[in-house]
Parts: C-alpha cells; sequence; structure tokens
C-alpha cells in the first residue's frame, strides 16, 4: 500500500501501481510538456527503447509547445495568417478540429487566448471581468482554424493550445516506438496519461490507479488494463484559488470560464490515446450526463467519472477489470446500451 501512496503522489491522474525492477527492465524519468513523466519497459532492448521515447518526447515538445515562440504552435499564433508548420502538427490540429466537433465543442483547441487571461501558462493568476472575458472569447472557435497539408491558418486572432491532447498523442507514439524496439512489455506516465505496452512480463494485466480528487495522495480505484492508455482529468490538477472558490485550468467553452462540472475526474480508457486524453478534458466540460450521452453511442471507449456527489459511474467494457479502493464512493455501471454483443 504504501508504494501505491507514493507513486500515486508522483502522477496527476491516472497513476501507475509498480513492481521492483527486475535485471531486464529499465526505468527513466523526465520532466517535459509541463509534467513529471516515468517510463518502465521490460525486456532487452528497453534500455536503447526508453532513451528513443526520451528524445521523441522532446522532439514533439519542441513542435507543440505553447510557451515557446519558435515551436510550430508558437508560430501559429504569433502569425496573423498561414503558417507551415510539421505534418504531425498539422495532423493533431485536424484531429483536434474534428474531435471538437464530435463532442459538441467541448473539445476546443482555440481557448488559449482565454486561458492565458486567466493566469494558466503565465502564472499570474486571477479573475478578470466578464467584458475581458467577452472580448476575448471573440478570439476563440474552432472554426477560426483551417488545416490543408502543412499548412495551418487562423483567423480573428485564434491562438491555439494542444495542452488537452499532446500528451496522449506522446504516449501512443512512445509505444509505437517501444513496439518497434520489440518491446513487449512497458508501462509509461506521461502525467495523467497513461500509455501501457503489451501486458507485465509475466503476462498479467497492468493495473493503474485512479486517484482519488478529494484526497489526491490515495486511490479511489484501479483498471486493468493490457495495450491501452488511461487518461485522467480531473478539476484538482491545476488550478487557483480566489475569495474562496477554485478556478481550474479546464475551460467551458460556452462560458470562457474555468469549468464547474459536477464531475471531479474523467478516466478514459481505449486504444487510441490521443482520443482519450481529447476526450478526459471533453467530459469535464461536458459533465455527467453529457458524457454517458457520448460513452452510449462511442462503445469503443470505455471510461470511469467520479461525481461531486461521490459517484463512481464505470463503462460495462471496463466493468469487469474495474477495482474499488476507497469505499466511501458508489459504483454506477454505465447505461446498458453499452454492452458490448
Ligand atoms: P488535460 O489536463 O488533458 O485535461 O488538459 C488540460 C489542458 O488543456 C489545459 O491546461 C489547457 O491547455 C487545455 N484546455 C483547457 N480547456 C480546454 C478545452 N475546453 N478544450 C481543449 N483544451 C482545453
Ligand atoms: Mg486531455
Amino acid at each position: 500500500m504504501k508504494t501505491k501512496h507514493a507513486l500515486a503522489f508522483l502522477c496527476a491522474g491516472a497513476c501507475l501501481i509498480m513492481s521492483a525492477c527486475t535485471p531486464e527492465c529499465s526505468e527513466s524519468s523526465l520532466f517535459a510538456m509541463d509534467t513529471y513523466m516515468t517510463f518502465k519497459a521490460y525486456g532487452e532492448n528497453s534500455t536503447e527503447a526508453l532513451s528513443q521515447v526520451t528524445a521523441e518526447i522532446q522532439r514533439l515538445e519542441k513542435l507543440f509547445s505553447v510557451t515557446d515562440p519558435n515551436s510550430d504552435i508558437g508560430r501559429i499564433n504569433s502569425s496573423l495568417g498561414p503558417s507551415d508548420v510539421s505534418s504531425e502538427t498539422a495532423a493533431l490540429i485536424a484531429r483536434s478540429l474534428e474531435i471538437n466537433k464530435e463532442t459538441n465543442g467541448a473539445f476546443d483547441i482555440t481557448l488559449y487566448p482565454v486561458s492565458k487571461e486567466w493566469g494558466f501558462t503565465t502564472g499570474s493568476y486571477h479573475v478578470p471581468d466578464s467584458e475581458t472575458i467577452n472580448e476575448l472569447m471573440k478570439q476563440t472557435g474552432s472554426d477560426k482554424v483551417t488545416v490543408s497539408e502543412n499548412i495551418v491558418t487562423v483567423s480573428d486572432g485564434a491562438q491555439a493550445d494542444l495542452g488537452g491532447i499532446a500528451k496522449g498523442y506522446a504516449g501512443q507514439k512512445a509505444a509505437e516506438i517501444l513496439k518497434e524496439n520489440g518491446v513487449t512489455s512497458a508501462l509509461l506516465s506521461l502525467g495523467g496519461n497513461i500509455q501501457a505496452i503489451g501486458s507485465k512480463p509475466d503476462g498479467t494485466a497492468w493495473s493503474v490507479g485512479i486517484k482519488d480528487p478529494e484526497n489526491t495522495s490515495q486511490l479511489a480505484a484501479a483498471v486493468s488494463v493490457c495495450d491501452k492508455a488511461v487518461v485522467t482529468s480531473g478539476t484538482y490538477e491545476r488550478f487557483f484559488e480566489e475569495n474562496g472558490t477554485a478556478y481550474c485550468h479546464i475551460i467551458d467553452t460556452k462560458t470562457g470560464c474555468p469549468v464547474q462540472s459536477d464531475l471531479l475526474s474523467a478516466t478514459v480508457i481505449g486504444y487510441d490515446g490521443t482520443l482519450c486524453d481529447a476526450l478526459s478534458t471533453a467530459f469535464i466540460v461536458m459533465g455527467q450526463q453529457k458524457a454517458e450521452e457520448y460513452l452510449n453511442i462511442h462503445t469503443d471507449i470505455d471510461a470511469v467519472l467520479i461525481t461531486t456527489d461521490h459517484r463512481i459511474f464505470v463503462t460495462n467494457g471496463i466493468f469487469g477489470d474495474f477495482s474499488l479502493i476507497e469505499n466511501s464512493y458508489s459504483i454506477i455501471p454505465l447505461s446498458t446500451l453499452h454492452i458490448s454483443h
């Protein structure tokens, strides 16, 4: 139990529950994409594979960083028109625009002017007046971004921020590198994004902890997975308080304000880590009911949703691999429509 709690402390939302490293195992860590990352891989090529993973994540950070004026995103955001970017940045922006449509606007990479004003990314946290927010909201909207091959064009002062999706993409790319190197057993933690490669060396599933949003040094639950991403977004992850109100880093696309959600955390589990990352952010904005509606239609995605009134909604696809750790929550299986045939 002690180990679980210590590790839970290291990561943002979902956590690795790891055992001791055997001789054929490599571990590494780095700080990138504004988060502390830890990697563990098994097999003879694991050391070399993990050094490639580190290089890959640093390469992606150079493309996607919103605070680096020389990154692809930095160049898009300082341009008033078209920018020639890498095919990867263009593809990830195009994917983000699709997910914006699929989530009825809840996931929106163009909220950067607003989240910057609230102090997220700059550290100058404050509550802006409503006039300022309304003015800045005129610069937002995914319809102000177009992608054509490697050219990304923004209009009306729109700026992009891939903070809600980039770590999921990076985890997926890292998994590809490990597999190319013959690694069949690895677990990567990119903050709240966990990417499992294969199973544990003994063939059993990886156990990934989900933090208790009300006591983040403890786990609320755990899920067993092989080869999947387990991505958690939570209102507790990054926030500031002013006059007794907490303001979190996830912005409500309707109001331009930090979201007031009935979800404390949303964990999304699936094979597409990029989508899982975007959806976990979107579900916080959508709230429990809209997230449930989405999950009833998209049955290839699993989720664990923790509500402010102490309920944990679990999709049927992951129900058998879910275990409750913190008994003060009541488990609600998500709609019978979600049964796979
Ligand atoms: P995550 O931790 O994956 O939930 O992502 C949160 C980050 O995504 C924030 O720090 C912002 O960079 C960005 N973000 C905030 N609100 C939204 C939103 N509604 N849609 C997409 N990205 C957002
Ligand atoms: Mg996300």
